[in-house]
């Protein structure tokens, strides 16, 4: 046996679901990525620290997954495990009188709609992004001038030895799509939102008239991974492509959408190396045709 194979094999043994060779387009909004060497989801935060320790000690390359809406993942897959988040990490609860604590697995939209459920505003704005609450902690996602970080006040994590922990406040240095867990590798498992009391039937208004903006503007029709670059300082990203002529610009199965310029849609068959193809034809278009640096927000895994 190898050393993937006795980590799946002790996965098991913990009751986790184990996969070899597991397609990552499965896996992905982008429907792109071959296969994972190996992967697994974990349920609880005891399993995912076991899971972490071993594989720090065998030396077993690790890729946390969330729900792979960020994610451009190699057409040759992903070496190593990649650990998804199941079980108690979709529970989310009331903690205190207008704080919710969530599962890093539950989606974004489970939070918001147990928010509203419970008359509590804040997270309005992520209403319609498609990640887990973990995924969306990590990246500091935001939309419509709020994000993650007004709301976050901690996250607990694993860390890729297994150790766990919290941070709050300034300790999760938060920044425009960036936290502290971009740079130390820990493993996200709750998050700790504080919201405020709201009237329900303006959460729910507000909610349905971020996603009505949201359906207008962006190609949801189509598998995408969502802006592919990162707002540059006093510009937008789609802007500036759309105005370098790029729109509907291919690459095999990969286009800049014709709805949103910022946006990279999969036609059918797309593949990562089309993706980067295309990521490459775009930046250099607009470095030269505006001087301006596009740098990419989606994460890529191999
Ligand atoms: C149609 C569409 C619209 C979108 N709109 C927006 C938007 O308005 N605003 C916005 O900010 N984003 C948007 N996105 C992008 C995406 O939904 C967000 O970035 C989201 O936060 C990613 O979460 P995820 O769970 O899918 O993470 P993944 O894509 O699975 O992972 C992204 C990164 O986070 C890491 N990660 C995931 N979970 C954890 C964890 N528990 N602990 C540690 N690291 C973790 C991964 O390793 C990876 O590096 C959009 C995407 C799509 C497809």
């Amino acid at each position: 046996m190898n050393r993937l194979e006795e980590l799946g094999e002790y996965a098991r043994s913990l009751g986790c679901a184990v996969s070899f060779g597991e397609p990552m387009n499965r896996h992905t909004t982008f429907r792109i990525g071959g296969p994972a060497d190996l992967f697994l989801t974990a349920d609880d935060t005891q399993v995912l620290q076991k899971l972490c320790r071993r594989s720090s000690e065998t030396g077993v390359r690790v890729t946390v997954l969330g729900n792979g809406s960020n994610l451009l993942v190699s057409d040759a897959g992903i070496r190593g495990a990649v650990f998804q988040l199941g079980g108690k990490f979709r529970e989310i609860a009331l903690c205190g009188e207008t704080s919710v604590r969530c599962g890093a697995g539950a989606s974004l939209a489970s939070l918001c709609s147990f928010a509203k459920s419970r008359s509590l505003t804040g997270m309005e704005f992520a209403w319609g992004i498609p990640g887990s609450a973990g995924g969306a902690a990590f990246m500091n996602a935001g939309a419509y001038e709020h994000c993650m970080a007004e709301v976050v006040s901690s996250c607990s994590h694993v860390t890729r030895d297994g150790g766990c922990g919290t941070l709050r406040g300034e300790d999760l240095r938060y920044g425009y799509r960036r936290s502290a867990y971009a740079e130390n590798g820990c493993i996200v498992t709750s998050v700790k939102v504080d919201l405020k009391r709201g009237d329900p039937e303006a959460i729910a208004a507000r909610m349905d008239e971020l996603y009505a903006r949201r359906k207008s503007k962006q190609p949801l029709e189509l598998p995408s991974a969502g802006s592919v670059f990162k707002r540059p300082e006093g510009h937008y990203a789609g802007t500036l492509i759309e105005q370098c002529g790029l729109k509907g610009r291919r690459v095999g199965g990969a286009a800049v959408s014709e709805k949103h310029a910022g946006f990279i849609v999969n036609l059918g068959g797309a593949t990562c190396g089309d993706v980067r193809g295309l990521i490459e034809v775009i930046r250099e278009t607009v470095l030269r045709e505006t001087g301006v640096e596009l740098e990419c927000e989606i994460k890529t895994a191999e």
